[in-house]
C-alpha cells in the first residue's frame, strides 16, 4: 500500500468569540476524515489556529478595556473543554498572532513581492475624524440613496435592497464614534489576482479532475471567468493604522488586511507543531519545509461554503508564486451550514445549539458525533438538526441496533463461559439474514471483485483485504466493509453509517432467530449458546471497527471489554482467535433522555451570551468586517427599534416534556401571540392568566422544539433565584406602546 502523507486543516475561527454548532460541525467532519485515514495507516498531520487579527477584535477588546492580545488569549484558553469534549483530536491549535506567523505571512509577501505581483495605488476611503482610524464599509451608515431609509450600512440598503458604496450614503455617520466621516486617501497595498499568470494556473488548479468538488469548481470558475474575466479584481491587502495584524515590510504605518495572514496561519501552525518537536513525536523526522515541500505531501483543507472565494483564488495564487517550500492546496473540501430544524442557523436571533451547554448539561459527545456524521455527504449540502430525528437515531439505531448486539452476547458469555469464545466459529450462511440494500450493495462491481479476490479501482493508498467468501456471514461483513470504507474516504459518512446499519440489522436479525436467551435455558445447548454469541460479538467486533473514525470513545470502551489492541483497518480480516477470552462488559453507552434535548433547547438566556460571538470576518471579500462589539450606551434610536408593548396573558400552560418553559398565549390587542417563556420554576400557570406583562412584540419568531415563539415577555432576575414577571400599572390597556 501506498503510504499518504497528508496535512489537514479546518478554517481558522474567528477569536472574538466562543465556538459554535457550526465550528464543531466541521470540526468533527474533518476528524472523523482524519482518524479514518489513520486506521487505513496513513500519516496525517491535523492542525488548526485562531484567526487573531482585524479590526473587530481590536474594537472589541477596547469596548472591553483589554489589549486585543489578551482577548485572544482568553478565547483561545476556552478552546480546549470545546475540543476534548467532543474528542477533536487536532495535533495542534496556534494562532494567527504568532511569530512564526508574522515571518510567514511577510515571506510569502517578499516573494510575491519579487514575483511582481504586489502594486501600490491611492485609495480613497471614509475615515473618522474622532476615532482617528479608516472606515470598513460595515462602520458606516447613513441613509440608503435610493429610498432615503436610515440607519443603513455602508453596502446594501436592507429596506429596498439596493447595492451601493458608503460613499453614496447621504448623511453618513460613524457607528464607531457617531462623527460625520470625512473622505481621506491612502496608500494600499494590492495582490495582482488578474495578472495573467496568476489567471492561467487557477484555471489549471480549479480544472484539476477530483481536486474541487464540482459545485465548488463551478463556482470559482464563475469568478474566474464570468464577463470574460473582468469580474476578478486585484485584491487589497493593507490596512493603516491604527490595526490590529501583522506590519507590511517596509510600509511604515501599513498591515496585513486579516484575509492575508489568516491563511498562512495554517502553515504557522505546522511550523509550531513541527518546531515543538509534536512532528517528530509522531514520527514525522523531517523538518517543516521538507515535510511541507516533498513532492508526496498533501495539503488538505476543510471550510464552510462562505469562504470558498478565499480557498480557491487567493490562497492557490498566493502558494504558487510564492514559490518553495510553499505548495498548492491539493484539495478543498467544502460542506455546508447547519440548520436548526430547518431554520437557518442566526447569531442575531439566537437560533442554535450552544455546544458548551451541549457538553454541560450532560449530553454524550459521540451521539453528536454519530448524528452529524449520518447527515454529512460530499456535496455542498445544508444539513439540518431535527431533535426528533436526533433522537430516533441514536436511540434506535446507534443503541438499538449496534450497542444492543453487545449487551446481548457479551453477558452469556462472561457469566456461562468464564469469558471465553467458543473454540470453532462455525460457516454461517448469510442469506436468511441478508436484505435487499444489502444484496444491492453487494452486488455492486465493486464488492463482488473483491469477494472475487481482484482489486477494484478505490483511489489512491486505499487497502482492504481480499477475497471473501459469499456464503459466509463474516464474508459479506468484510465485503461490504469495503463499501464502507470508499464512503468514509469520499466523505460520504451519511453512506458509510447507512450500510453500518445495514450491517447491524443482519447481525441482529442471526441473533434473533438463533435466540441466545431461549438457548440459555436449555443446558444441552450450552455449546450452540457459545457459539451464538461468539459470533454475535465477532460481528460487533467489526462494527465497532467500521464506527470507530465516529466513535472512538466508545470503540477504545468496546476494545477494552473485547480485550483487544486497538482496532485498525487491516484488523477486518482477522476474526477473533477460538478460545479467546473478553472481560466483563462494561455499559457502553446510555440513551438519549427526551429532557436532555429539552434542556438543550431551552437557551433563552444562555444562547444570548453563547451566540453573541460573531463570525469569521467576511464571506464576499466586500463585506470585510463583521459588526463591532456592543457599546456601552445606545442611542435613542437604538431603543426606539425596540417594539416594547403590553400584553394580556389570556392563556398559559404546561409544556409536555419541557422543564423550564411555559407556553403564554398574548393578547397585543387584538393580535394574538404565542410565546414560550423559561418562567416554569416561578409561576403556576393558572396565576397568571389574565395578567398583564411587557413583550417584545417585534422580536424576530424563534423555532423552539416546541413550536415557534413569536416574541418575548419581559422579567427581572437576578444572583438569587427567582423571577418576577413585569407588569404595567393598572390603567394599562393590551397593545399599548411602552417607551
Ligand atoms: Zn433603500
Amino acid at each position: 500500500m501506498e503510504k499518504r502523507r497528508i496535512f489537514v486543516t479546518t478554517a481558522l475561527p474567528y477569536a472574538n468569540g466562543s465556538f459554535h454548532i457550526g465550528h464543531i460541525m466541521e470540526y468533527i467532519q474533518a476528524d472523523i476524515w482524519v482518524r479514518f485515514q489513520r486506521m487505513q495507516g496513513h500519516e496525517v498531520h491535523f492542525v488548526c489556529a485562531d484567526d487573531a487579527h482585524g479590526a473587530p477584535i481590536m474594537l472589541k477588546a477596547e469596548a472591553e478595556g483589554v489589549t486585543p492580545e489578551q482577548l485572544v488569549t482568553r478565547i483561545g484558553a476556552e478552546r480546549p473543554k470545546y475540543l476534548h469534549g467532543f474528542h477533536i483530536a487536532f495535533d495542534n491549535w496556534h494562532s494567527t498572532d504568532s511569530p512564526e506567523n508574522i515571518e510567514l505571512s511577510q515571506d510569502i509577501y517578499r516573494k510575491l513581492k519579487a514575483a511582481s505581483l504586489v502594486y501600490t495605488k491611492p485609495v480613497e476611503q471614509f475615515y473618522d475624524p474622532v476615532k482617528g482610524m479608516f472606515l470598513a464599509d460595515r462602520y458606516i451608515k447613513g441613509e440608503c440613496p435610493k429610498c432615503g431609509a436610515k440607519d443603513q450600512y455602508g453596502d446594501a440598503c436592507e429596506v429596498c435592497g439596493s447595492v451601493y458604496t458608503p460613499t453614496d450614503l447621504k448623511n453618513p455617520y460613524s457607528t464607531l464614534s457617531g462623527a460625520t466621516p470625512v473622505l481621506k486617501s491612502s496608500e494600499h497595498y494590492f495582490f495582482r489576482l488578474s495578472d495573467l499568470k496568476c489567471v492561467e494556473f487557477l484555471k489549471e488548479w480549479i480544472n484539476e479532475p477530483g481536486r474541487l468538488q464540482s459545485q465548488v469548481a463551478n463556482k470559482a470558475k464563475e469568478w474566474l471567468e464570468g464577463d470574460g474575466g473582468k469580474t476578478l479584481g486585484d485584491w487589497d491587502i493593507s490596512r493603516d493604522e491604527p490595526y490590529f495584524g501583522i506590519p507590511i515590510p517596509d510600509a511604515p504605518g501599513k498591515f496585513f488586511y486579516v484575509w492575508l495572514d489568516a491563511p498562512v496561519g495554517y502553515l504557522a501552525s505546522l511550523k509550531n507543531y513541527f518546531g515543538s518537536g509534536k512532528a517528530r513525536a509522531k514520527g514525522e523526522t523531517r523538518s517543516f519545509e521538507e515535510f511541507l515541500s516533498a513532492p508526496d505531501t498533501e495539503q488538505i483543507h476543510f471550510i464552510g461554503k462562505d469562504i470558498i472565494y478565499f480557498h480557491t483564488l487567493f490562497w492557490p495564487a498566493m502558494l504558487k508564486y510564492a514559490g518553495k517550500p510553499y505548495r498548492v492546496p491539493d484539495h478543498v473540501y467544502v460542506h455546508g451550514f447547519i440548520n436548526i430544524s430547518g431554520e437557518k442557523m442566526s447569531k442575531s436571533r439566537g437560533t442554535g445549539i450552544s455546544p458548551l451547554r451541549y457538553l454541560d448539561i450532560g449530553m454524550n459527545p459521540e451521539w453528536l458525533r454519530y448524528y452529524i456524521a449520518a447527515k454529512l455527504n460530499a456535496n455542498v449540502e445544508d444539513i439540518d438538526f431535527n431533535p426528533d430525528d436526533f433522537l430516533a437515531r441514536v436511540n434506535s439505531d446507534l443503541i438499538g441496533k449496534y450497542v444492543n448486539i453487545a449487551s446481548r452476547c457479551a453477558g452469556f458469555i462472561s457469566k456461562r463461559f468464564d469469558g471465553k469464545f467458543a473454540a470453532q466459529l462455525p460457516k454461517i450462511d448469510p442469506t436468511p439474514y441478508v436484505n435487499q440494500v444489502a444484496q444491492e450493495e453487494h452486488n455492486k462491481d465493486v464488492v463482488t471483485s473483491r469477494l472475487k479476490g481482484e482489486t477494484p479501482p478505490i483511489g489512491r493508498g486505499y487497502t482492504h483485504p481480499r477475497g471473501y467468501d459469499t456464503k459466509d456471514i463474516f464474508g459479506w461483513f468484510r465485503g461490504l466493509g469495503f463499501s464502507v470504507a470508499e464512503a468514509y474516504a469520499g466523505r460520504e459518512f451519511g453512506r458509510a453509517l447507512r450500510l453500518i446499519m445495514e450491517l447491524a440489522d443482519i447481525a441482529n436479525r442471526y441473533i434473533d432467530d438463533k435466540k441466545p436467551w431461549e438457548l440459555a435455558k436449555n443446558s444441552s445447548e450450552e455449546e450452540e449458546l457459545q457459539v451464538v454469541c461468539t459470533v454475535g460479538l465477532n460481528l460487533f467486533r467489526l462494527l465497532t471497527l467500521y464506527l470507530k473514525p465516529i466513535l472512538p470513545e466508545l470503540a477504545s470502551k468496546a476494545e477494552v471489554f473485547l480485550n483487544i489492541n486497538p482496532l485498525r483497518w487491516e484488523d477486518v480480516d482477522a476474526p477473533l482467535a477460538p478460545g479467546h477470552t473478553i472481560r466483563p462488559y462494561q455499559h457502553l453507552m446510555t440513551r438519549v433522555d427526551p429532557k436532555q434535548l429539552d434542556a438543550l433547547f431551552e437557551i433563552e438566556k444562555e444562547s444570548a451570551k453563547v451566540t453573541a460571538s460573531t463570525p469569521h470576518p467576511a464571506s464576499p471579500p466586500k463585506q470585510e468586517e463583521a459588526k463591532p462589539a456592543a457599546p456601552t450606551t445606545i442611542s435613542i434610536d437604538d431603543f426606539a427599534k425596540i417594539d416594547l408593548r403590553i400584553a394580556k396573558i389570556v392563556n398559559a400552560e404546561h409544556v409536555e416534556g419541557a422543564d423550564k418553559l411555559l407556553k403564554l398565549t398574548l393578547d397585543l390587542g387584538g393580535e394574538t401571540r404565542t410565546v414560550f417563556a423559561g418562567i416554569k420554576s416561578a409561576y403556576d400557570p393558572a396565576t397568571l392568566i389574565g395578567r398583564l406583562t411587557v413583550v417584545v412584540a417585534n422580536l424576530a419568531p424563534r423555532k423552539m422544539k416546541f413550536g415557534m415563539s413569536e416574541g418575548m415577555v419581559l422579567a427581572a432576575s437576578g444572583d438569587a433565584p427567582g423571577l418576577y414577571l413585569l407588569s404595567p400599572d393598572s390603567g394599562a390597556q393590551p397593545g399599548m406602546k411602552v417607551k
